[in-house]
């Protein structure tokens, strides 16, 4: 959870919504999926999932990577990325509510070390558990993986990063306005924040319209 910002002249100059060009310096990415220490309601459709959120990436995504990422899944937690599941993370992780996952990357010299994925299997509507469907989980594991190769959010809806679930206090930091001119100084060496690059499920939109006109307008 915590992020040691990278400095200045990683982040990206072409794109706003690149938080980094290159967050990776090798390729093959490794990627390690938990599927050993699953919450209760976790289906094991959701590791095809995974997958298939990763050949989207590869197949060139959203077309906003620089780069054309190449993964290879391994059997071990020293991966590059590693995805778990939780049940509810609002409850597991202490998430704000309506956040359905988040990828928290690590930071040095302008590159990415690890970024590990959060998912939860479901959340409550009222009191009502529900669990999420495959389509739910793709649509996740597509937007966290994108964060995961350096993107920041979409403002365009059509778009997977758009943070079409999201909550907006939720955002990356390092595109709030309030973060920006910290990010410009090439002095800052070290910075921790709070990272939560979540996507939340079905939750208030008018909350979510709130938090968009103080952010984006
Ligand atoms: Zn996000």
């Amino acid at each position: 959870m915590v992020l040691i910002l990278p400095t200045v002249s990683a982040a990206s100059e072409t794109n706003p919504e690149r938080i980094l060009d290159y967050p990776w310096d090798h390729s093959p990415i490794t990627v390690y999926i938990d599927d050993s220490n699953v919450p209760e309601h976790y289906s094991p459709t959701y590791y095809a999932q995974i997958e298939k959120a990763m050949k989207y990436w590869e197949e060139g995504g959203n077309g906003n990577l620089e780069f054309t990422p190449v993964f290879k899944l391994v059997d071990s937690k020293e991966a590059d990325i590693r995805i778990k599941w939780v049940e509810n993370l609002e409850i597991v992780e202490g998430a704000p509510p309506g956040v359905a996952g988040y990828a928290s990357p690590m930071v040095s010299d302008g590159r990415y070390v690890k970024v590990d994925i959060v998912l939860e299997v479901g959340n409550y509507q009222g009191k009502a558990w529900r669990q999420y469907g495959d389509g739910t989980m793709l649509s996740v594991a597509k937007h966290e993986f994108g964060h995961a190769l350096g993107l920041g959010h979409s403002s365009n809806r059509r778009d997977i990063m758009y943070p079409e679930y999201e909550q907006r206090e939720d955002l990356n930091p390092l595109l709030l306005s309030k973060y920006g001119p910290i990010l410009r100084m090439a002095a800052l060496a070290a910075f921790a924040v709070l990272l939560y690059l979540g996507v939340s499920w079905q939750r208030s939109r008018k909350k979510r319209k709130k938090l968009e006109d103080k952010y984006f307008k």
